[in-house]
C-alpha cells in the first residue's frame, strides 16, 4: 500500500477550508525567512500558497542574513504582540551566528504553530500536547487515515532530531506504540530497524534503508529530503522495499504534503485559541 500524502494532505486541507469558512475567524500564518537560502524560499513559498487555498492570510518577513538574534527576536516579538497574527513560523536553518534556541523560544507559546517552543515540546513530553511539531503530526495523521495501528506496535525512529525524530517518538509514545529511536551512534542499526511494525526513517541520506533493515509487512514512513543528481528522494531505497512493506509512503509526495496540511492545521487550531472567550 503506498501512503498517498498529497492525497490526504489536499482533504485534510479542504477541512481546514471549510472550517475557517464556517467561522468567524481570520487566521494569518507570518513566516519569517533570514538570508537568501532558495531551499527556504521554496518552502515558505509552498507554505504561503497552501495558506491561500485553505482560506488562511498568510505574511511573509524576510530579513537579511546579516540579522543578529536580537534582531530577528525584536521582529518576533512585534509579531506575538500583533492581535491580526495567528501564528508565527521561523524557517530554519538560520544563519549559523544566530542563536536558533533563543529564536524559538521568543516566539510566543500560543503562536508556535511549529510546536518548537520548550514549553510546546514539554507538553507533548508530558503526555497533554498542545501545539505538535508538523513533521511527526502530519506522520501520524496519514498512519491514522491509513488505520494502520499504533497502539502495542514496535515503532523504531531513525534520527533525534528536535523537530523530527524526538517529537515524533513522544506523539507515538502517548499513542502506546514501544518506540526505540535510533541515531548516528546506535550500534547495529539493522538490528534495530528490522524489528519495527512501523519504520521511520529521518536520517537525510539518500537510499539509506535497504530491504534486510525492514520488517516484511512493516509501514515504512520515509522523512528524508535528499537530491541525487538533481533529483528528489527520501531516505529509503523505494522500489525494492515497496516489495516487502505492507505501506511505504513515496518521496516526493509521503511526508512532506502531510506537514504542510498540520501546518496549516495548527495555525487554525491557534486562532481558534487566540480567539477563546476569556476564563
Ligand atoms: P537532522 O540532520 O537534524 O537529523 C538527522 C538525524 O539522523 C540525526 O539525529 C542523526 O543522528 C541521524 N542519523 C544520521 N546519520 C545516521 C546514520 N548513519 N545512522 C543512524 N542515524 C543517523 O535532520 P532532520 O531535521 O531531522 O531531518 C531529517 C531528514 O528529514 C532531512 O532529509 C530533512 O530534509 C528531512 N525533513 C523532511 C521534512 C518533511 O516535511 N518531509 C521535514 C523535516 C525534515
Amino acid at each position: 500500500m503506498i501512503l498517498d500524502g498529497r492525497a490526504v494532505s489536499e482533504e485534510r486541507i479542504g477541512i481546514v477550508r471549510a472550517r475557517v469558512a464556517a467561522s468567524r475567524l481570520k487566521p494569518v500564518l507570518a513566516t519569517i525567512i533570514v538570508g537568501d537560502d532558495p531551499g527556504s524560499r521554496t518552502y515558505v513559498r509552498m507554505k504561503h500558497q497552501a495558506c491561500g487555498k485553505a482560506g488562511i492570510g498568510s505574511a511573509g518577513i524576510e530579513l537579511p542574513e546579516s540579522s543578529s538574534t536580537g534582531e530577528i527576536v525584536e521582529k518576533i516579538s512585534s509579531l506575538n504582540n500583533d492581535p491580526e497574527v495567528s501564528g508565527i513560523l521561523v524557517q530554519l536553518p538560520l544563519p549559523a551566528h544566530v542563536d536558533t534556541g533563543a529564536v524559538m523560544t521568543a516566539v510566543s507559546p500560543e503562536k508556535d504553530v511549529d510546536g518548537f517552543h520548550p514549553f510546546n515540546l514539554g507538553c507533548l513530553m508530558s503526555g497533554r500536547p498542545r501545539f505538535i511539531p508538523c513533521t511527526p503530526k502530519g506522520i501520524v495523521t496519514l498512519l491514522d487515515h491509513y488505520e494502520i495501528p499504533i497502539a502495542g506496535k514496535k515503532a523504531v525512529v531513525v534520527g533525534r532530531s528536535i523537530d523530527v525524530g524526538r517529537p515524533l517518538a513522544a506523539l507515538l509514545l502517548n499513542r502506546d506504540a514501544t518506540v526505540t529511536v535510533c541515531h548516528s551512534r546506535t550500534l547495529h542499526l539493522e538490528k534495530e530497524t528490522v524489528t519495527a511494525d512501523i519504520l521511520v526513517s529521518a536520517a537525510g541520506r539518500a537510499g539509506f534503508i535497504t530491504t534486510p533493515m525492514v520488517k516484511p509487512g512493516a509501514a515504512v514512513i520515509d522523512v528524508g529530503i535528499n537530491y541525487v543528481d538533481g533529483k528528489l528522494c527520501g531516505d529509503v531505497d523505494f522500489a525494492p522495499v515497496r516489495d516487502i512493506a505492507g505501506a511505504i509512503s513515496p518521496v516526493p509526495g509521503g511526508v512532506g504534503p502531510m506537514t504542510i496540511a498540520s501546518l496549516l492545521e495548527n495555525t487554525l487550531e491557534a486562532a481558534e485559541w487566540l480567539a477563546r472567550p476569556a476564563p
